[in-house]
């Protein structure tokens, strides 16, 4: 962000309260959304509860949190799926849905997909940006509630530019006790975007990109639009879904681009619409969106991991690419999300 959008931070807050996001979306509060603490909870919980789950700690925050990863392996020779959440720690409500897909895989909801499939799950990646723990003001945000959320993690870096130099805790744990521990097949990386992203004329519920650097293996990009054609032939079918193409750069530095390089992982970027907080009030979204914005994620976690697990994403037509239009956006939303 550069001076320009400061200036704009000033702005904003005189308007809050007045933009049309807070017109028919709910007040804009994290106080509905789990904490970090809750998070554990929930997942430890689960953990007693599965035989089928595992629940390791993989490293620390900057501030000392504990990063948890959930694994379902019930044989190493099976393909593997990770579904990556919250890297921006004010995109929670994938997290909400991750957290919604444990809950369904330990009751037996998502049926019997565990026999063909390993799952992995790293929720709430940016722990303390998530819980506004970090070390820089956050006095402008926009949320009500119980904390502020910000994008970026303690030190105010990015994560998601920093999957070539691989500096930051986060960062780290992820690439050490995952991306090169575990034999992984495809991963999809959960973000939110803004709110005023059109389609067709018609806002969307999320956009989807597969890896678009010139260095990634054609056949592995080819199995990421796969990837994507489970996800926009489960969720642009609802009533609720409406996707669009997301417009994101080639640098590597960025997961989708860099862990499909490095691992030669079929990678899929989904960003999901409006931010849990932010100071743009072209960002923020209200909690009246939650329900369809966890259901997004439900469906997508559940319906990756069926067409994995029984083989049928080896026969996903991914000629929709070819069709499916570039997102747009309204006036006020015109940095990048990703
Ligand atoms: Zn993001």
């Amino acid at each position: 962000m550069g001076d320009g959008s400061r200036q704009f931070r000033t702005f904003t807050i005189i308007t809050v309260g007045e933009g049309p996001n807070y017109d028919g979306n709910g007040q804009i509060t994290t106080s509905k959304l789990a904490t970090y603490d809750e998070l554990v909870s929930f997942l430890k919980d689960q953990d007693t509860r599965q035989p089928a789950m595992d629940l390791e700690v993989i490293g620390q925050t900057v501030k000392g949190r504990d990063i948890h990863l959930v694994k379902y392996i019930s044989d190493p020779a099976k393909p593997t799926i990770l579904y990556l959440t919250q890297q921006h720690g004010n995109e929670q409500l994938t997290t909400e849905g991750a957290m919604a897909f444990v809950k369904h895989l330990g009751t037996g909801k998502s049926g019997d997909i565990l026999d063909g499939v390993n799952i992995l799950i790293v929720p709430m990646l940016n722990a303390d940006g998530a819980m506004g723990d970090v070390n820089f003001p956050l006095d402008d945000y926009l949320a009500k509630g119980d904390r502020h959320m910000t994008r970026y993690n303690a030190e105010e870096v990015d994560l998601n530019r920093d999957h070539v130099a691989k500096i930051q805790p986060e960062t780290q744990a992820l690439h050490t006790n995952v991306m090169r521990k575990y034999s992984i097949d495809y991963m999809i990386d959960l973000h939110h975007q803004g709110t005023r992203s059109e389609r067709d004329g018609k806002l969307v519920s999320g956009s989807i990109l597969y890896p678009t650097t010139p260095n990634a293996d054609p056949a592995v990009v080819e199995m990421s639009k796969q990837l994507g054609a489970v996800v926009f032939n489960n969720v642009d079918s609802t009533g609720w879904g409406h996707l669009g193409k997301y417009v994101g750069g080639s640098a590597e530095t960025i997961s989708r681009n860099g862990i499909t390089v490095e691992y030669g992982i079929a990678t899929l970027l989904f960003e999901m619409r409006g931010m849990s907080d932010h100071y743009l009030d072209g960002y923020a979204l209200g909690l009246r969106s939650n329900g369809y914005l966890i259901q997004q994620t439900v469906t997508t976690l559940t319906a990756t991991a069926a067409a994995i697990a029984d083989g049928s994403i080896a026969d996903a037509d991914t000629s929709f690419w070819d069709s499916l239009d570039t997102q747009t956006s309204r006036p006020g939303e015109e940095a990048d999300d990703e």
